[in-house]
C-alpha cells in the first residue's frame, strides 16, 4: 500500500501537512499523492522524492492551470483573441513556488510528451466530463499505464486530435482543456465553501461546464457576481477571465444533446 504521485496542486493556506514528515507546507502549491485505495494526502517535494522517486511522468500541474482562467493575470491578454494559433505546447508552466524542500523539486528528466499528457489530462483529470475519452483513447491509457509508453498508433492518433481541434478551436484542444479543468478547480472550491442550500446555483454552473467543456461569457460574468459575496467570507477567491473560452467551437453533437436534456 504504497503511495504515488497524483499531481501539484493548490494547498490549503494553513493546515497543509507533509504525510511523511508531519512538517507542515507552507508553498503555495504542493504535491498531491495518493494510495492505492484512491486516499490522497500532501507531501514535501523532498519527502515525495526519498519515498516515491522521480515521477515517471511530468506530474500534472492542476494549479497552473486554474490559474489561466484568473482574470489578469500576465499572458492572459494575449490569449484572450481568437486561439487558432495556439498550439499545445504553448502553455505558461508555472513551476512550484519555492519553499522549504522545493531544492529537491521533480527531476527534469521526468519524461514530458505533449500527447502523454493530453491523454492524462482527459482520461484522469477530467473524469467527470461527459465523454472525457473515446474507447480509443481508453485503450491507449490501458496500454499507456501497463507499458509506460504509448504506442506509435495512439500517439499518431492523438497527435492528430490534438492538431485538429487546435486548428478548429474546438472544445477539444489542448488549450481549452486546461481552461475547463482550471474553471473546475474554482468551481469546486467555491462549492465547497457554500452552504449545502446556496449550492444549485453553482452545481447548475459545473454541470454545464462537464457538459459542454466551456461556459459564456454570461455564464463566468454570473459566477463573478455570485463571488462577491463567497469573497466575504474567502478573500482569496479569484475574479475569473470572463473570455477564457470566447470563440471556442463546441460540435454539433454537444449543441444537441444539450437542447434535448431538460
Ligand atoms: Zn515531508
Amino acid at each position: 500500500m504504497g503511495w504515488s504521485y497524483a499531481r501539484v496542486d493548490f494547498l490549503p493556506a494553513v493546515g497543509a501537512y507533509c504525510i511523511f514528515c508531519r512538517r507542515e507546507l507552507k508553498a503555495k502549491k504542493g504535491i498531491v499523492v495518493r494510495q492505492s485505495d484512491g486516499r490522497e494526502a500532501f507531501s514535501g517535494p523532498g519527502c515525495a522524492k526519498s519515498k516515491m522517486g522521480d515521477p515517471k511522468e511530468r506530474l500534472l500541474d492542476v494549479a497552473s492551470m486554474a490559474l489561466l482562467v484568473v482574470e489578469g493575470r500576465r499572458g492572459e491578454a494575449a490569449r484572450s483573441g481568437p486561439s487558432s494559433t495556439a498550439s499545445p505546447g504553448e502553455q505558461p508552466e508555472p513551476r512550484l513556488d519555492p519553499g522549504n524542500e522545493t531544492s529537491e523539486a521533480p527531476s527534469p528528466s521526468a519524461i514530458h510528451l505533449p500527447a502523454v499528457e493530453y491523454l492524462r489530462l482527459r482520461y484522469e483529470v477530467m473524469g467527470e466530463f461527459n465523454g472525457n475519452v473515446t474507447a480509443v483513447m481508453r485503450q491507449a491509457y490501458w496500454h499507456l499505464n501497463k507499458t509506460g509508453v504509448l504506442s506509435p498508433d495512439a500517439e499518431g492518433l492523438l497527435l492528430g486530435i490534438m492538431r485538429k481541434s487546435a486548428i478548429d478551436n474546438s472544445v477539444f484542444s489542448d488549450r481549452n482543456i486546461r481552461r475547463c479543468i482550471g474553471l473546475e478547480y474554482w468551481l469546486k472550491l467555491a462549492l465547497q465553501n457554500t452552504k449545502p442550500d446556496r449550492r444549485d446555483y453553482l452545481n447548475s454552473m459545473l454541470d454545464t461546464l462537464h457538459y459542454e467543456w466551456s461556459l459564456s461569457q454570461g455564464q463566468i460574468e454570473a459566477i463573478n457576481k455570485w463571488g462577491k459575496g463567497l469573497r466575504k467570507t474567502m478573500t482569496s477567491f479569484p475574479t475569473l477571465n470572463n473570455r477564457s473560452f470566447a470563440g471556442v467551437r463546441r460540435p454539433d453533437f454537444m449543441i444537441r444533446s444539450r437542447e434535448t436534456r431538460s
